[in-house]
């Protein structure tokens, strides 16, 4: 009788030694190079790290998460508890129901005048996060660089090197009011340069993208025939007269535009996980094949309550974004009386403040106010290199507790600047 080999994943469970066999003396042992190089290298998010150390606190005033205070709205909740009555607990088209899709294409139309066509431009996602995960996957190749604004929402960087990219910062400041320069964009740009990544209204800064500096940026992914990843989750969340457009309605850029958008933040649906991307069929055929191999597709009851989220949370949208403008301005206002520098942010829900003058890092900052005072804010190196400087403060918080952070916050920074 002739023995067969064993198997190499039965000799591993049992001979733990076949990871470092002689007969491979060149191969390093399994537990140092268990990890993809590429994800070994991408750090963990600077924001989990520091809600490990807000998890062993009590009565802590957190202006650190990036969620509406808000829950969703009971119309869509009650949509969502009609689909599962009515047994749609099954498996929707890969791209997601034709009705959720029907009815964002009319919607994005009715805003932005920009049409997609939702039999094969537009593909439900599980958040806007699934969609930027796919739409970098199905489209960069190896070393294919991508501009981004920095500092910027911290799943960026990581999406593109996990997708074989290379992420090009291009640092905003403060001075800027966090707008992209047209003319570093430019500078930026190299043979290899395939994409940009924008994101405004911005999170962490909450700036938005003048009209004339969003026009020039435009001009410039047309004339280097570039593609463009837009996230525009904030979208509904504008303030001060501000007037969104979107990117895909601006001359020559719907061809080549990645139009990414969700739920999350304008109707308070960052549990229910629906997101979308709209762009040209031959580049959401791409990103479909990702998608659909990966994850199939998005869950039907929750996009069912986007559905009604979609037909009847306009009201909605209006209540809260009233809510948080007047958050917003209480905030803003505070920091400047307090000293800690901040321009007014006309987007999204956070406020980014200039905390140089207690002679603090950002780090540091962060993690003396949490232990000192119980307010926890997240510094803006979560964000990259160039949020140095600067702390995120998400105004999605009771009035209340808003004010009380500012009080708690004015006792912190005066003892740091020796006023105390
Ligand atoms: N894009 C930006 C800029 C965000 O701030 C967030 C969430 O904070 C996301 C995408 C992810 O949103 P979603 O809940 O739709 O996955």
């Amino acid at each position: 009788m002739t023995s067969q080999p064993t198997p190499t994943s039965t000799r591993l469970a049992t001979d733990p030694s076949i990871l470092n066999s002689e007969s491979e003396p060149t191969r390093p042992p399994l537990s140092t190079r268990v990890l993809a190089r590429r994800v070994d290298e991408v750090p963990r998010s600077g924001i989990r790290r520091f809600f490990d150390i807000l998890a062993t606190m009590t009565d802590v005033i957190s202006l650190g998460v990036g969620e509406p205070d808000f829950d969703t709205p009971e119309q869509v909740i009650e949509a969502g508890r009609h689909s599962l009555a009515s047994r749609r607990t099954h498996y929707s088209s890969n791209y997601g129901t034709i009705e959720l899709r029907r009815a964002l294409a009319h919607h994005i139309e009715r805003l932005y005048g920009v049409r997609y066509d939702p039999t094969e431009e537009i593909l439900i996602t599980v958040g806007a996060s699934e969609a930027l995960d796919v739409a970098v996957r199905a489209t960069l190749d190896p070393g294919d660089e991508v501009i981004t604004h920095e500092p910027s929402y911290v799943s960026y960087r990581p999406a593109i090197i996990f997708a074989g990219g290379v992420p090009t910062g291009v640092t905003t400041t403060i001075e800027e009011d966090f707008a992209l320069d047209p003319a570093k964009v430019e500078a930026a740009i190299t043979p290899r340069t395939k994409a940009m990544l924008l994101n405004y209204p911005s999170n962490p800064t909450g700036a938005v993208l003048p009209h004339d500096v969003q026009d020039e940026i435009a001009r410039i992914a047309v004339r280097n025939d570039l593609l463009v990843y837009s996230d525009e989750i904030y979208d509904r969340l504008v303030y001060g007269g501000y007037e969104m457009r979107c990117m895909a309605a601006l001359p020559g850029m719907r061809r080549r535009t990645v139009l990414m958008g969700g739920f999350s933040k304008a109707y308070a649906m960052t549990g229910w996980r629906i997101g979308y991307i709209c762009a040209p069929s031959e580049i959401l055929e791409g990103i479909l094949k990702v998608h659909q191999y990966v994850i199939m597709c998005a869950p039907t009851v929750a996009m069912d309550a986007a559905l009604e989220a979609l037909k009847s949370g306009e009201p909605d949208i209006a209540r809260m974004v009233a809510s948080y403008d007047h958050r917003r301005r209480l905030l803003v206002d505070g920091f400047n009386a307090i000293g800690l520098r901040c321009f007014e942010p006309l987007g999204a829900f956070y406020a980014f403040p200039q905390i140089t003058s207690t002679g603090l890092t950002s780090d540091a900052f962060a993690e003396e106010l949490l232990r000192e005072e119980s307010v926890a804010v997240v510094p803006g190196t979560a964000f990259g290199e160039a949020g140095e400087g600067h702390v995120r403060c998400c105004y999605a918080t009771s009035e209340a507790e808003l004010r009380e952070a500012l009080v708690r916050i004015e006792r912190f920074v005066k003892r740091r600047t020796g006023q105390a």
